[in-house]
């Protein structure tokens, strides 16, 4: 998907911890070093390891310690994602894709963007129309969006999820202004804590995540698909919460102490090179941006 390589050697077997427990393997490309899962479960059948009550990115109810650490995150995270947008683009219009439950997209209807959202999990979807009252649909194309109308696209871990991520790119660069920003935020497969868990790194997340980029290799499969990156932004906390989870899969128990030890050595990497931090928010303009 990033060169056209056809050659790979195996990477390392992982397996699924949080809905079904199966095997799966994940290999490299031998001509850039990118790494994806292989082989992938049928696009039909996907859906089956969406159905843990445990895949946090839908779930609002909760008091376990994961869940409330989840939930404190993601306020504090919704609150810098803004700052992080807003500086950077001059407009008032955004789209969301995998939105969940549309917190972050509340968060700048409130400060008077013009949103839009799409999410494929019904309750989420519902829990945003209703409860957060911004407009989100199922999919990108029941939006009937016209060319370049858009100032700022944004993915919070959502494209390593997506089976033809390229097309979603070339898609996507002809929805947005030539002056427009897409952020994308993704695991860092490079990171600290990716070296320190191994087989046990959450960010893994098998097999719901397919694509397991590096800076590098990220920046490979953009220029492929009409991007440039203009920026990088670390995303600190989850250095913390991916170690609590991967002690979890590592021991069976969350060991808060290990998992901010650990997470504050992942930090301390990613400051010396932004390579090393556990996620990392790009932004993206396209090549023709007249800025550029
Ligand atoms: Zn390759």
């Amino acid at each position: 998907m990033v060169c056209n390589g056809e050659k790979t050697e195996a990477y390392l077997q992982c397996m699924d911890f949080l809905v079904t427990g199966e095997p799966f393997q994940l290999v490299k490309c031998c001509t850039c070093g990118f790494v994806f899962l292989n082989p992938r479960p049928e696009a039909s059948d996907l859906t089956r390891y969406y159905l843990s009550e445990d895949y946090h990115s839908h779930t609002s109810a909760g008091f376990s310690p994961i869940q409330l650490i989840y939930r404190l995150v993601r306020k504090m995270n919704i609150r810098h994602k803004f700052k992080i947008v807003n500086r950077a683009v001059w407009g008032n219009t955004i789209l969301d894709i995998g939105c969940g439950t549309g917190d972050l997209l509340a968060h700048f209807k409130r400060h008077r963007w013009k949103t839009f959202g799409v999410e494929p999990n019904e309750k989420a979807r519902n829990h945003a129309n209703e409860k957060n009252r911004v407009e989100v649909k199922y999919t990108l194309d029941d939006w009937n969006f016209q060319p370049d109308t858009l100032d700022v696209i944004t993915l919070w871990h959502v494209l390593e999820h997506i089976p033809d991520a390229r097309a979603l790119m070339i898609r996507l660069s002809h929805l947005l202004h030539d002056d427009g920003k897409l952020f994308i935020a993704l695991p860092n497969i490079a990171s600290e804590d990716a070296r320190i868990y191994k087989k046990h790194w959450a960010a893994y997340d098998l097999p719901r995540h397919l694509h397991h980029f590096s800076p590098s290799t990220f920046r490979l499969f953009v220029e492929n698909a009409g991007w440039k990156i203009s920026g990088i932004i670390p995303m600190k906390f989850d250095a913390y919460y991916i170690s609590l989870l991967s002690e979890k899969h590592q021991s069976g128990k969350s060991d808060f102490l290990r998992a901010i030890k650990n997470g504050l050595h992942s930090n301390r990497r990613g400051r010396r090179n932004d390579q090393n931090y556990s996620s990392l928010i790009y932004m993206l303009q396209k090549k023709t941006s007249p800025k550029g």
